[in-house]
């Protein structure tokens, strides 16, 4: 398909810095010419890294780790510019997951990816298995804004330890332009193993186009279907890690002050632009009053800032300003819908001024009518819901289409074991919050409209590999009893091995022994 490739519908857009408002450059669209030129590069890549061992390629990857390590502020200036989130959120969790999944692959790769032994049934005597784990090819990585280095770095560190070259398209908003290629010629790393297009929706359309091994996307969900639709059209295996609307689940038995930071934290980290995000704070009606009075003095208490002046420089800042324009716009939207209908707005709910501070939000009283109810809130704004008992618990932390993550807080671990259970969603945490992704060897992704899909951990390898199942058998005068001819004896005789082996235990292996001596006789070439 390459060269039928739509063009871009602009040929440039601009970046800016979200606090300020400062321009900060302009990106050129690829046109077809380029987007081929691309995929010829990924494709010498992928023949280089597919010939290398998982240590090699571990070595390469390595590289990265050093240099990300040791350039860590320049990295976070360019994320906090693109962002505008807190310097320590950048360093917290963009830079240190990114340098985490590496040190965790350098120790697990090469035992995850091995060739693996698997048992042979008795019935087929004499042979071996196993599984090789290959690569794919290049593959495709879609990333989003909300973390644009983080949610690039990891699919394209697992893919690459696996064996595909990668082309990366990262958002329009945030495409932190060169920083990567910066990364990778420090780095000493092959340039053609990682290639950086930058461009918009069209551009990433234009590249699934090109027929990549596998699309993983991170990102919304209507864009997650567009994607999923038009990879359909070529078979291309995708990933789709999609948006939330978690629950926090809180019993009464807990211990509020701690809760309550942790619903802080998990709501308003990142300005609330989180996929797993602390959304809807369902609480244990004897509770529910105090903790809407702990978590109203707590918002109160963050160290926030309005207006267009730089804070880049401010390591004590706890809430940065919203990325995207539109999303401010979305997030006013829902607020003003809910009020409208009812809810209660206990602090924050409205900007001072015209610059995207959006302010940390508690809001109660909400209803199914109301889109905050349902709807991914992609801002600092968190919701509280009583519930009667655990059975309603339940219920109303699966009420949704989404299904990514949820926390559930309580003294009684058993409780907290059976709720987590009892959530339809791909990580929960217990008595914490956004955990599950703070550990490299958990694999992470969603249920229902949150996607589909995990990566991290082992099954992000297996996820960017071609499972390839091998069966050994040894060259011979003999073909098997089951080919050809098929006789009315070796009739009776299959159906009497199928029930020995069946049977199983010291009998039924015997009598398959027995059944297979008979069965000899048909090996004759
Ligand atoms: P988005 O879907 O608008 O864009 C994501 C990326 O996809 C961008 O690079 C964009 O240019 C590209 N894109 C959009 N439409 C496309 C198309 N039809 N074909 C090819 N490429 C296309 O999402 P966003 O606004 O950047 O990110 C916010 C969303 O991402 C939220 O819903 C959030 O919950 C979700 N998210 C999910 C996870 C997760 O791991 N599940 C993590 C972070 C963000």
């Amino acid at each position: 398909m390459a060269g039928t490739a739509s063009p871009p519908i602009s040929p440039s857009f601009e970046v800016t810095n979200p606090r300020t408002g400062a321009v900060l450059y302009t990106v050129d669209e690829p046109g077809p010419d380029d987007l081929a030129a691309v995929y010829s590069r990924a494709r010498k890549g992928f023949e280089r890294l597919r010939a290398m061992t998982i240590a090699e390629r571990l070595r390469e990857v390595g590289k990265l780790k050093t240099y990300i390590q040791e350039h860590k502020e320049t990295i976070v200036q360019r994320i906090v510019d693109e962002t505008g989130k807190p310097r320590i959120e950048a360093l917290m969790t963009e830079i240190f997951p990114t340098l985490d999944l590496i040190q965790y692959y350098e120790k697990s790769a090469v035992k995850i990816l091995r060739d693996q032994k698997m048992p042979t049934p008795l019935v087929m005597m004499g042979k071996k298995s196993k599984i090789y784990y290959e690569p794919l090819g290049p593959v495709l990585i879609i990333s989003p804004w909300n973390y644009p280095f983080n949610l690039s770095m990891t699919p394209i560190i697992t893919a690459i330890i696996a064996g595909n070259s990668v082309i990366a398209k990262p958002s329009e908003h945030t495409p932190l332009r060169g920083l990567i290629e910066e990364i990778m010629e420090g780095a000493g790393f092959p340039s053609e193993f990682i290639q950086v297009v930058y461009g918009a929706k069209e551009t990433g359309k234009a590249l699934i186009d090109h027929q990549p091994a596998k699309v993983f996307f991170t990102g919304s969900e209507a864009a997650g279907r567009a994607i999923m639709t038009q990879s359909a059209q070529y078979l291309i295996p995708v990933e789709l890690e999609l948006g939330g609307k978690d629950p926090m689940v809180v019993f009464d038995d807990v211990t509020l002050p701690r809760a309550v930071q942790g619903a802080l934290w998990g709501g308003i980290t990142n300005c609330g632009q989180t996929c797993t995000s602390v959304e809807r704070i369902l609480v244990h009606a004897p509770v529910v009053d105090a903790f809407i009075d702990q978590l109203k003095t707590a918002i109160e208490g963050l160290n926030t800032r309005d207006g267009h002046e730089d804070t880049a420089q401010d390591k004590s800042l706890d809430v940065g300003c919203m990325t995207a324009d539109f999303q401010v716009a979305k997030v006013e939207a829902q607020l003003a819908d809910a009020v409208a209908k009812g809810a209660v707005v206990h602090c924050g709910g409205k900007r001072s001024d015209d610059s995207n501070a959006f302010p940390p939000t508690l809001v109660s009283n909400v209803d199914p009518s109301m889109d905050i109810y349902s709807e991914e809130t992609f801002g600092p704004v968190v919701t509280v819901v009583p519930f009667t008992d655990e059975a309603e618990a339940v219920k109303l932390a699966n009420d949704g289409r989404y299904g990514l993550s949820a926390s559930v807080w309580s003294a009684d671990e058993e409780r907290a074991d059976r709720v987590a259970r009892n959530i339809v969603t791909g990580n929960v945490s217990i008595n914490n919050v956004l955990a599950t992704q703070g550990n490299s060897a958990l694999p992470f992704g969603g249920t229902k409209s949150s996607g589909m899909g995990r990566y991290k951990g082992p099954h992000g390898l297996y996820a960017f590999s071609n499972v390839k199942s091998i069966l050994i058998d040894k060259n011979s005068d003999k073909k098997e009893p089951i080919w050809y001819p098929y006789t009315e004896e070796k009739y009776g005789l299959i159906s009497a091995l199928i029930d020995a082996s069946i049977q199983g235990g010291l009998g039924g292996f015997l009598k398959t022994a027995k059944i297979g001596k008979k069965l000899e006789k048909f090996t004759k070439t």
